[in-house]
């Protein structure tokens, strides 16, 4: 349960003085800082199931999960123990292991790709997998959507989504032009834009690269078949389709977005679940491509602590964990909390829209003559009354509830979410909702 009692955040506010001292804005990842909503962001000290408690003893129902990775939910006992075994055998060797060929099997069962490679971060994942697509095809330019983010890749920071978006960052100092010279950025959803690129361009694009249902600027699902349009455009042209599924791969069903739609991209990347918890991420695709690897071909791609044996240890006992029943659990979760934050924010009259991509869903804050409308790109997500979302975000704070401190973030369900979750979340949201209703 949560304890709403306390509320103190002098440890955090104490332990984000001391961290603003050593890391630029107190944070080891922009998404993690209050800069969108205000406020000291809670320093977390333990979690359990569905729930973290911070360092002041409150204690939250987590919708965030670590951004994704937390499918099970927090300290799941079958990881922890297998983690605890495998850090009691050693942490890493630099040599090959067996968890990591265990993983890779599990992904290639789950999914099209014949082959993976393991790294440590998503951004790892997009930014190898360009540089294969790049080498593969000998050609330079590479299609991206704006919205859409892939991780801090030079190339692709370019109208991305997720804390770039929060901080209103276009772009970022830093990249050079000529970084992402070769980096075309479309507008989500858009056919004609991607068929007249391909017209302009078509010979020299290499790929392009979507996440496979976009939850990086909200949740924006494909329409009217936008991956297969473009695995047929990318195929017509000799272009790969790299699909991003960083997010919803192993988090939507026991494949992905992949489950939902079964367009075969070239290659895909995968990370967040797959870790369960801990730095591990992959990309993997046809078995054509990934020859062109090192040490098999030429394209090099290497890491220090790739395929780490804690991780994949983490990873597989989680993806193991994660059967049919479990996905059918987090969907139901997902629809029952969605239903429940419209009905409370409809009570307030609070415009809004709510879309998903199965359990994967955000809550877009917007004007009263867009509620009706689905929200399909970038452009979209921006139109949102971001002031409300504020209100909302900390009034359910102050109730025992965390959400992505951020508009523009997908909310996170986890498989330990119980009915006794549901009731302190439909508690909370009476008081979120008035609250957004106020501005
Ligand atoms: N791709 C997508 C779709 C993501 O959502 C993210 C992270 N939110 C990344 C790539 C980057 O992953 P990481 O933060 O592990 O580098």
């Amino acid at each position: 349960m949560s304890d709403h009692s306390a509320r103190s955040t002098a440890r955090s506010t104490a332990l984000f003085d001391q961290a603003s001292a050593v890391t630029p804005g107190g944070v080891n990842s922009p998404v993690r800082a209050f800069r969108a909503v205000g406020g000291v962001p809670r320093f977390m000290a333990s979690g359990d199931g569905c729930h973290i408690t911070d360092v002041d003893g409150n204690t939250y129902l987590d919708l965030v999960c670590s951004w994704g990775p937390m499918l099970l939910g927090h300290a799941h006992p079958q990881v922890t123990a297998a983690v605890q075994a495998a850090v009691s055998r050693g942490t890493s060797y630099g040599t090959p292991t067996e968890a990591e060929v265990l993983l890779g099997e599990e992904i290639v069962a789950r999914t099209p790709v014949d082959k993976v490679r393991l790294v440590s971060s998503g951004t790892e994942a997009t930014m190898s997998a360009l540089r294969l697509a790049r080498g593969f095809t000998g050609r330079a330019k590479i299609i991206k959507f704006a919205g859409c983010y892939h991780g801090h890749v030079d190339a692709l920071l370019a109208q991305a989504g997720s804390g770039v978006i929060t901080l209103g960052i276009p772009g970022t100092p830093g990249v050079t032009e000529a970084t992402t010279a070769d980096t075309i950025v479309l507008p989500y959803n858009d056919q004609p834009a991607v068929t007249e690129a391909f017209a302009q361009y078509g010979d020299q694009i290499a790929a392009v690269i979507t996440e496979a249902s976009p939850g990086n600027m909200g949740v924006v699902p494909p329409q009217d078949n936008f991956n297969a349009f473009l695995a047929q455009t990318c195929r017509a042209h000799g272009a790969l389709f790299i699909s991003d599924e960083v997010m919803t791969g192993f988090r939507i069903t026991r494949s992905g977005w992949y489950g939902v739609d079964g367009v075969e991209p070239d290659l895909m990347t995968f990370g967040k679940v797959m870790g369960g918890g801990f730095p591990a991420a992959a990309f993997g695709g046809r078995a054509e491509i990934m020859a062109h690897l090192a040490p098999e071909g030429s394209v090099y791609q290497a890491g220090t602590l790739s395929g780490n044996p804690v991780a994949t240890t983490a990873g597989l006992t989680t993806l193991r964990l994660a059967t049919d029943e479990v996905y059918a659990k987090l969907d139901e979760t997902s629809a029952t909390i969605q239903r429940m934050v419209a009905t409370a924010l409809d009570k307030e009259g609070v415009p809004h829209v709510i879309q998903a991509a199965g359990n994967l869903f955000s809550v877009f804050f917007v004007n009263s003559s867009d509620s009706s409308r689905p929200i399909r790109d970038f452009a979209g997500a921006n139109a949102q009354v971001l002031p409300r979302f504020a209100a909302f975000f900390h009034a359910m704070l102050d109730a025992g509830v965390y959400l992505p401190p951020s508009a523009f973030e997908a909310w996170f369900v986890s498989a330990a979410i119980d009915d006794d979750a549901l009731a302190e979340l439909e508690s909370a949201l009476a008081p979120a909702a008035a609250a957004a209703a106020a501005v």
